[in-house]
């Protein structure tokens, strides 16, 4: 059987990379993770893995490579629990600004930047227009929408009996997805229902997770099935592959 095909640049050898763009390769994809608790169940690279496992399937969709995951971001709102590591936003941006000016460095034309976390969202969104002023000819592509990625997970398991209150942080769909992807990393006997009940979402960036949960999960894991990470990921590439298609047409 034929191996699939790299999109992975760290994966790839300098001769492969200029081959893939050689042949119209113009796409590049920077998947932004964290590391951050994740609940009593959940490995703290759950954001990370999430980005590594999208972004290599957007990749494929749509004919892009995939720069390394940005393994740590924003995260103060995690800092009571163990083992969380944060970056600054400053810092985070002028990380992404590095990346960007080193990919368009080789000839991507577009760059799509792509959060897996909540506390990203908005480093990412603030800096993508000054560096589309910076890289005159590439394009610039954030797709870091908190509230439209959580719209995609609460549209893609409506119809399997979980709620929006489920999904959050370390709720149904991230425990979903990993249990299709990373079952070993799971901690199943540790899985337990989380907060549900409404979040000021100011207030949870001021305060922090522990004003609304001991234990660092918001929503309800218990109800994550493989089945569902399945469908999740599936409808989530789906999305971005879309999205990253529309805007470099
Ligand atoms: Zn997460």
């Amino acid at each position: 059987m034929e191996k699939p095909k790299k999109v992975k640049i760290e994966e790839m050898t300098t001769k492969e990379i200029e081959k893939s763009i050689k042949n119209g390769v113009e796409t590049a994809i920077i998947m932004v993770g964290s590391t951050e608790q994740h609940g009593p169940h959940l490995p703290t690279a759950t954001d990370a893995l999430i980005g590594e496992i999208l972004g290599e399937k957007i990749a494929r969709k749509t004919n892009a490579l995939m720069a390394p995951t940005i393994q740590v971001g924003c995260s103060d709102h995690h800092m009571d629990f163990k083992g969380t590591i944060t970056i600054k936003p400053h810092t985070l941006m002028e990380l992404i600004k590095d990346y960007c000016t080193s990919l368009a460095n080789h000839g991507f034309k577009n760059i799509a930047i792509i959060s897996t976390h909540g506390g990203n969202c908005a480093p990412v969104t603030t800096i993508a227009p000054e560096i589309s002023k910076k890289l005159d000819g590439t394009k610039i592509i954030p797709l870091s929408s908190f509230e439209k990625h959580i719209k995609v997970w609460n549209d893609s398991t409506k119809n399997h009996g979980i709620k929006p209150g489920d999904i959050n942080h370390a709720g149904a769909a991230e425990t979903s997805i990993l249990l299709s992807e990373h079952p070993e990393l799971i901690k199943k006997q540790n899985i337990k229902k989380g907060y549900t009940g409404e979040i000021n979402s100011s207030t949870i960036f001021t305060e922090g997770l522990k004003a609304y949960t001991k234990t660092g999960v918001l929503g309800n894991p218990e109800k994550a099935t493989k089945k569902i990470g399945e469908k999740i990921i599936k409808d989530t590439v789906n999305y971005f592959a879309k999205e990253i298609q529309k805007q470099t047409k």
